[in-house]
């Protein structure tokens, strides 16, 4: 049984564990591939050699709505973003999307990155991976506005009306820890109606650890345990749960 964590950050220069060896105990616990998230230019740029280094790992390499303001006006740094976009091992862009919930930035930078992202997606064919917080209905929108776009949205604690507006437009859903110690009883509905073929797992390391590992540094081998979560939260094998988002994982992001 093989899972995959499609979204973890232990790249970051503050994770405070040691890299290979969580990279290490996840491929021992099963956990044979991952993505590592970019969220900057320059940790999207860490993200990116940490991959190229080590077998079994990817990179999407992002730039979060939150640092849209500083830059939405700066080509250089753009431009070397998109250069970035064309390395060995990138296999998607983001997380990109739009957070309305802090407001870092307001709201034409985030939309201006947004769109830049999107662009840049395009050009290179790559799916995206979404950050979407209280910002749908604008985030729909922003999208319409191109075509074929494939990816996921990521951390999803959608309840089911805008899960079906997700599914209607084609893109994945990321389930993550979140789930194994969120008391919303909407949040739990909807991660039981997602189709098997749209779910990917991830964890967010070092971010939102799952029930019962609360109150320790989150890592990629968690993710086992949301799968066994949600396996029977939906009344699946865990094989199951398994066999489908690995491939889901594979075909999205175009994985070998
Ligand atoms: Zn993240």
């Amino acid at each position: 049984m093989q899972l995959i964590d499609t979204h973890c950050h232990i790249h970051f220069p503050d994770y405070e564990l040691d890299a290979e060896e969580v990279l290490g105990s996840a491929q021992a616990a099963g956990i044979g591939k991952l993505l590592c998230v970019g969220c900057t230019l320059p940790d999207s740029k860490l993200g990116v050699a940490f991959a190229q280094k080590h077998e079994g790992v990817w990179a999407s390499i992002g730039i979060h709505p939150h640092e849209a303001a500083r830059y939405v006006d700066d080509d250089e740094k753009l431009q070397s973003f998109r250069n970035l976009a064309g390395s060995p091992k990138v296999v998607a862009i983001g997380e990109s999307g739009l957070d309305y919930h802090y407001m870092h930035s307001n709201k034409p930078e985030q939309e201006a990155l947004l769109r830049f992202q999107l662009t840049v997606a395009q050009e290179q064919d790559l799916p995206l991976i979404f950050h979407v917080r209280e910002a749908f209905d604008d985030f729909f929108a922003i999208l319409s506005d191109f075509e074929g776009v494939r990816g996921v949205v990521h951390s999803s604690t959608a309840n089911t009306a805008t899960l079906d507006k997700i599914l209607n437009r084609g893109l994945y859903i990321g389930l993550n820890g979140i789930m194994t110690f969120t008391k919303d009883a909407e949040q739990l509905q909807a991660a039981r109606a997602v189709p098997l073929d749209r779910l990917l797992l991830e964890t967010d390391a070092p971010f939102l650890t799952p029930t019962p590992y609360r109150g320790r540094i989150c890592e990629p081998k968690h993710v086992l345990v949301t799968a066994e979560f949600l396996a029977n939260l939906r009344g699946e094998s865990l094989e199951d749960i398994a066999t489908a988002t690995t491939s889901n994982a594979k075909k999205l992001f175009n994985l070998s």
